[in-house]
């Protein structure tokens, strides 16, 4: 099996197979804007499913939120946004490129692209400038004065406006969590590597609202808890670090940070934050709304509570599954990409074969077993062209089984079922293979890559 997977070959891949196609193609494209198609879809539901299900449905103590994308300007003055969500920006007077002050060893210089930018004599950059990542848009008909207001650049303000309505409708206490799943929007300078950095992108936030004496400790746990998340759901050990900031890296807000990293084709980089952020939001929303944000017990304990936040993008944890799955291998005389993705991320659970596309008995087999399975399920079925082909196209998306209807099936109602990543064949019982879907899809599941 081979590891040498590039950004090209998963880019190439997901647009063959339609997960995600380059956005506006029809108009020359919008550099780093994608859509998603069909198979795209699947996997991001499926993706969101599974964090909701960790996070929220099986927890007592954490709620869900869905707070508006255009908050109130106020909201983005206090959090901080307005005066230090920024990025340090260069410009070349003479490629007339843009390049994040940081990020310059990172970056290509426009007239040879195998030199960092500043690196040839013809470079002439200007000194870095403060360059603010919120998109600006005008709210109302008139373009007047306090008309302006931004797109978020997080969910997790939303979150933090609502503490006093969550906290009375919710009934809990500290330590308690609020989670949400929405667009945020960053006007990213160095947009790039397909999903990775992307100016419009799906964040999953939760703000876990905790004693001060407790912060330290749920820090950990949540660390430990996220990490666990994406062993679960197939990320390879040898692939996934946490690395903690340095006090010269923390955002304005922080008292500790630290990135569940994972090794990305560009190397070793963020894909989750954990962060503690201390009582900074609800100090500062207390102090420009002028509403109470703090928890108040029977016993007329109160306090503010500190606030641990994982946040990630759905799109980073796309590219991270589609790397981490993406295989080729030669079968007999044959080479095959396969995508091995844990079952429960992958778009399509199952595929309903009839061996013959072209014989009306097993047709009409094959489309009463997806009948069934398709109320329970995401499942396809397919009758054209040859067997083969069908298979290799199953494998191209990830689909871990495949249900094909033969002779046999005609003569005894079994059906073959094949195994994506052995390519094992057995054979089941028609009325059991609800069942056996259901077992096989609760099995441990481990990357036949390695770990
Ligand atoms: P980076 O340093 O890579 O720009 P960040 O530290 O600014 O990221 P956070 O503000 O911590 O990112 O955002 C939380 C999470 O949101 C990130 O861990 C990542 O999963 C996701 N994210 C942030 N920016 C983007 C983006 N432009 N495109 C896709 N996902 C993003």
């Amino acid at each position: 099996m081979s590891d040498a997977v590039t950004m090209d070959k998963i880019v190439s891949l997901s647009r063959r197979r339609g997960f995600v196609f380059p956005s506006s193609e029809i108009y020359g494209g919008m550099g780093s804007t994608f859509d998603f198609g069909h198979y795209g879809v699947l996997m991001k539901n499926n993706i969101r499913e599974l964090w909701f299900e960790a996070m929220v449905r099986n927890r007592d103590d954490i709620v869900a939120i869905d707070s508006a994308v255009i908050l109130h300007p106020k909201v983005w003055e206090a959090s901080g946004h307005v005066a230090g969500f920024t990025d340090p920006l260069i410009d070349c007077r003479t490629c007339k490129l843009r390049f994040r002050a940081d990020k310059l060893e990172d970056s290509n210089c426009g007239l040879k692209p195998s030199k960092h930018p500043g690196e040839t004599p013809e470079c002439d950059l200007t000194e870095p400038r403060r360059f603010n990542l919120m998109f600006e848009t005008t709210v109302g008909a008139l373009q007047e004065e306090g008309s302006r207001a931004f797109l978020r650049p997080e969910t997790a303000q939303g979150i933090f406006i609502n503490f006093k309505n969550m906290l009375q409708i919710a009934r809990r206490k500290p330590p308690f969590g609020i989670a949400q799943i929405g667009k945020s929007f960053r006007n990213e300078i160095t947009p790039g590597n397909f999903l990775f950095r992307v100016r419009e992108f799906e964040q999953m936030e939760m703000e876990f609202f905790v004693p001060p004496d407790e912060a330290e400790k749920w820090y950990r746990y949540w660390i430990d808890e996220r990490l666990n998340w994406y062993r679960r759901y197939g990320l390879r050990d040898s692939k996934l670090r946490v690395r903690e900031h340095g006090p010269e890296e923390r955002s304005h807000y922080s008292q500790g940070t630290s990135d569940i990293e994972y090794e990305y084709p560009i190397g070793w980089s963020e894909l989750e934050g954990i962060a503690n952020r201390g009582d900074f939001d609800l100090t500062q929303h207390t102090e420009y709304s002028t509403t109470k944000l703090e928890y108040v017990g029977q016993d007329s304990e109160r306090y503010v509570p500190y606030v641990i936040e994982p946040a990630v993008s759905i799109e980073r944890i796309m590219v991270a599954l589609l790397v981490d799955a993406y295989d080729e291998e030669v079968v007999g005389e044959r080479e095959r990409t396969v995508l091995r993705l844990h079952p429960k991320m992958a778009p399509v659970t199952a595929a309903i074969l009839p061996l013959i596309g072209k014989s009306d008995d097993m047709v009409a087999k094959a489309r009463s077993l997806y009948e069934d399975l398709r109320r329970r399920h995401s499942v396809e079925y397919d009758d054209s062209g040859a067997i083969g082909r069908r298979y290799r196209r199953q494998d191209e998306i990830g689909t871990p089984w495949a249900f094909t209807v033969d002779e046999q099936t005609l003569a005894d109602d079994t059906v073959t079922v094949r195994d994506r990543d052995s390519l094992a064949q057995e054979r089941i019982a028609i009325p059991e293979v609800r069942d056996w879907l259901d077992d096989a899809l609760e099995r441990d599941w481990k990357s036949p890559k390695g770990s």
